[in-house]
């Protein structure tokens, strides 16, 4: 890894070439007191859109939009309640991102899939088809785990694993990870002699990271852990991955030197 700017390796060209863009944004960045924040990300995904770009989005945030809705103040412990806040949830969202997206005269369609879908031919090629269909109308589409067959992203937080293998799915050239942090760092932000990583080689194990250093608390789940692991999922299958802040979205779809940079490994 390198915290230096090396011009050769962290240009960001496969950006802006991209044909295909998986975007992943958590709960926190887009429900509660960030609810606003759903239309700065809308901006910039439609901006990639218009230049021609095929965008899917892995979003969640349905329990914590349902919450209120179930009159709920914290997320609930037990996880039927839980499902019941992402059913109620998961609607308000799509709702939420459409009207913002009416702004562009763009529809969204809603995938919902789980990790055991990806990992069998019949749904797997089912999914597939359909999201390539979709993505041939210029519909962004939008995902997030089907919680009321599968609890994997409410116990794990793995909706960034989700978006890995989404990613590799529909054979996206690019994958973007947004978090509450703007990028991986050397040891957590907040420590003193924390370094930004700007760019990661596609095998390096990351051993002198030390974790904790990206993801939040609160209504979300997943960490460091999880977008890392999602990131190199995603760079074994030849798709380079951003790692950055919601906040910074725009910047990272533009090709701006932001965030973390995990080149692809060589395919075949
Ligand atoms: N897929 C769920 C959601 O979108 C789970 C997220 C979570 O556990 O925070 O809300």
């Amino acid at each position: 890894m390198t915290t230096e700017f090396d011009p050769a390796r962290g240009r960001r060209d496969a950006v802006t070439r991209a044909r295909r863009v998986v975007v992943k944004v958590g709960s926190s960045s887009i429900s509660g007191e960030n609810t606003t924040q759903i239309g700065p990300l809308v901006d910039a995904l439609a901006s990639a859109h218009a230049r021609g770009t095929e965008v899917v989005l892995v979003s969640s945030g349905a329990i914590a939009t349902g919450m209120p809705y179930l009159r709920l103040d914290a997320r609930p412990h037990d996880l039927a309640t839980q499902q019941a806040a992402a059913a109620v949830g998961q609607n308000v969202l799509i709702f939420r991102y459409q009207e913002s997206l009416d702004r562009y005269g763009i529809v969204a369609g809603q995938v919902l899939l789980t990790a055991t879908d990806l990992e069998h031919p019949t749904p797997r090629s089912n999914a597939q088809r359909a999201m390539e269909r979709l993505l041939g109308l210029r519909i962004l589409v939008i995902v997030n785990e089907n919680d009321t067959v599968a609890t994997q992203e409410i116990r794990f937080g793995d909706n960034n694993r989700l978006a890995g293998m989404v990613s590799e799915l529909v054979g996206a050239d690019l994958l973007v990870l947004l978090s509450d942090v703007d990028a991986l760092y050397t040891k957590p932000p907040h420590e003193p002699g924390a370094e930004r990583i700007a760019v990661v080689a596609h095998d390096d194990d990351l051993s002198g990271v030390e974790l904790g250093s990206i993801g939040a608390a609160g209504v979300g789940t997943g960490g460091a852990g999880t977008k890392i692991a999602a990131a190199k999922l995603a760079v074994a299958q030849g798709i380079p991955v951003v790692l950055t802040s919601a906040a910074q979205v725009a910047e990272a779809l533009r090709g701006d030197e932001v965030g973390t940079w995990f080149e692809a490994a060589p395919v075949e």
